[in-house]
């Protein structure tokens, strides 16, 4: 069975119960959540997110927890050459894994930062994954790093600078999200040739290491390093491509999940997952726009 589901929320007073109860009414088997606002690094106490109930429910419906991911809110920049900000980041990620450790989640996806210009911002980057991999060591916690689509000074937007931020870092600590939108829109033209560009990446990084995948389609064509999401089969990627990578065998184990945009202020998902569970795109999900 593919693992398939999307982004869902985690709000209110249903908090995880909710996230579940919605990815179930989607069909999916699995879904990321954030643990607060993404944008923000506010985060409620341990007891509002119903722990016990969420794992019930999870059982209940045979979602594995391993399959689900928690996403770090964007605002956060291990890269940011202001040291005080950067230990900031290192302090609200060890805080994050400590919560996810204590709730269960066993991945996380993060942006890997940004350089605002500065040379050596991918080499801070390091340091300060290296000092969150130490401060949650007895955790049984991965980082996924983000594919980039390059936007700004964003690092990760090419397979080499991942490569570099993984190099002698724990497989069992730290991985790599594969933003189908994202490598995309950096210049990964999946779309004329899916097999040479995950050739290119098992050279470079090895294909094992990713362990979660962001299945969205794009709104602008190759290389625009715009990073704005389109409905599976409505963008530049198109169905097909999609598909490839939801029936990779490689990547069987995988969750995949859905960040596209709402259509009409309505999650689009249930659809978007029936329509990759039937391997057949349906033209009527969206008008023309
Ligand atoms: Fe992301
Ligand atoms: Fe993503
Ligand atoms: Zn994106």
């Amino acid at each position: 069975m593919i693992k398939i589901g999307s982004h869902v929320s985690n709000k209110g007073d249903e908090m995880l119960v909710g996230s579940v109860l919605e990815a179930v009414s989607y069909d999916a088997n699995c879904f990321m959540v954030y643990l607060g606002a993404p944008q923000n690094s506010y985060r409620k106490d341990f007891d509002s997110f119903r722990n016990k109930e969420f794992h019930k429910l999870l059982k209940e419906h045979k979602i594995n927890i391993d399959d689900l991911i928690v996403h770090a809110p964007y605002i956060i920049n291990m890269a940011n050459p202001d040291l005080e900000k950067r230990e900031f980041a290192i302090d609200f990620l060890t805080r994050e894994l400590l919560l996810m450790e204590n709730l269960g989640f066993t991945k996380m996806v993060v942006h890997p930062g940004n350089s605002l210009g500065d040379d050596n911002a991918i080499n801070y980057l390091k340091e300060s994954l290296i000092k969150i991999l130490d401060n949650t060591k007895n955790t049984n916690t991965m980082i996924l790093l983000e594919t980039m689509a390059g936007k700004g000074t964003e690092i990760g937007r090419n397979f080499e600078e991942l490569a570099f931020l993984l190099e002698g870092l724990p497989e069992e600590r730290v991985n790599v999200c594969f933003d189908t939108c994202h490598t995309f829109d950096s210049g990964y033209d999946t779309f004329n040739d899916y097999e040479g560009v995950l050739e290119k990446f098992d050279e470079i990084i090895g294909l094992e290491r990713i362990k979660a995948i962001h299945l969205n389609d794009s709104k602008n064509p190759l290389g625009s390093q715009k990073d704005r999401h389109e409905n599976i089969g409505y963008g530049y990627i198109g169905f097909e491509t999609l598909l490839k990578f939801v029936y990779d065998s490689r990547f069987k184990d995988i969750p995949k999940v859905l960040e596209t945009p709402y259509i009409d202020g309505k999650a689009p998902y249930k659809e978007e997952i029936e329509m990759i569970k039937m391997k057949k795109f349906n033209p009527k999900l969206k008008g023309e726009s």
